[in-house]
């Protein structure tokens, strides 16, 4: 294995919250990350590497070893599965909640409930453990869409405030998890890299608890 420790962070929302704390933890870009097209990074820690990938893509990349560790929402972890990961860190940033949601006011349909998502494993699970018969159907985005134009019975999405789905005349129903940003470390670097890897998972332990 080489020397060097590669970092996956996700794009998106959750960069915006990582990189702050990364900065805390003493752990910053060589370079703006926003002003490049790069994927790969130096930072000022000459044995840690970044990649920026997509945040459902930073599981593969740990599990398979191509990164050491990595940062994903526990949404995506839940979705992938842990296979080869340890979580040893909640980051505590980027908190939201898996829920359902339906047209406000509208009835669950009793019969076979067709649910639009792209948390296919989560929703699955979940309906199962519920005794509820479900249909469900994968989307890659724009799930508030698919109840009003009588694609789905209810969806399961990430929610914040609920502000989007109020405004698409939706409510929220069940809570299927709390969510937030958790660091993930392939289990063979967690043996193989641990020397190197204990300081960095140190720092930014500390800089988790130095927040609260
Ligand atoms: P995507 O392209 O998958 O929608 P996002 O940047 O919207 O990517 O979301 C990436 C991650 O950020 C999600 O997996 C989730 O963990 C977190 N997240 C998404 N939406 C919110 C939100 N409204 N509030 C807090 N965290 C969120
Ligand atoms: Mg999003």
């Amino acid at each position: 294995m080489s020397k060097q420790l590669i970092l996956a962070l996700s794009k998106g929302r959750i960069l915006d919250e990582t990189l702050p704390l990364l900065a805390d933890a003493g752990i910053w870009p060589a370079e703006d990350l926003s002003k490049s097209r790069k994927l790969l990074f130096d930072t000022n820690l000459p044995d840690v590497k970044l990649v920026v990938i997509r945040a459902t893509d930073v599981p593969t990349y740990v599990q398979l070893g191509a990164a050491d560790l990595g940062i994903a929402g526990k949404d995506v972890l839940l979705e992938h599965g842990a296979e080869g990961l340890y979580e040893p860190l909640d980051l505590e940033i980027a908190r939201c909640k898996l829920m359902t949601a339906g047209i406000t006011g509208a009835e669950p349909a009793h019969a076979r409930r067709r649910v639009a998502t792209k948390f296919v494993s989560v929703a699955r699970r979940y309906y199962a453990e519920q005794g509820i018969q479900a249909e469900v159907i994968k989307l890659y985005g724009a799930m508030e869409l698919a109840p009003l134009m009588n694609l789905a019975d209810e969806i399961v999405d990430i929610v914040d405030t609920g502000n989007t789905l109020r405004a698409n005349g939706m409510e929220p129903r069940e809570k299927i998890a709390d969510i937030s940003t958790r660091l993930v470390v392939n289990q063979a670097a967690m043996t193989m890299k641990h020397d190197r890897l204990k300081p960095l998972l140190n720092r930014l332990r500390e800089a988790v608890t130095s927040r609260r």
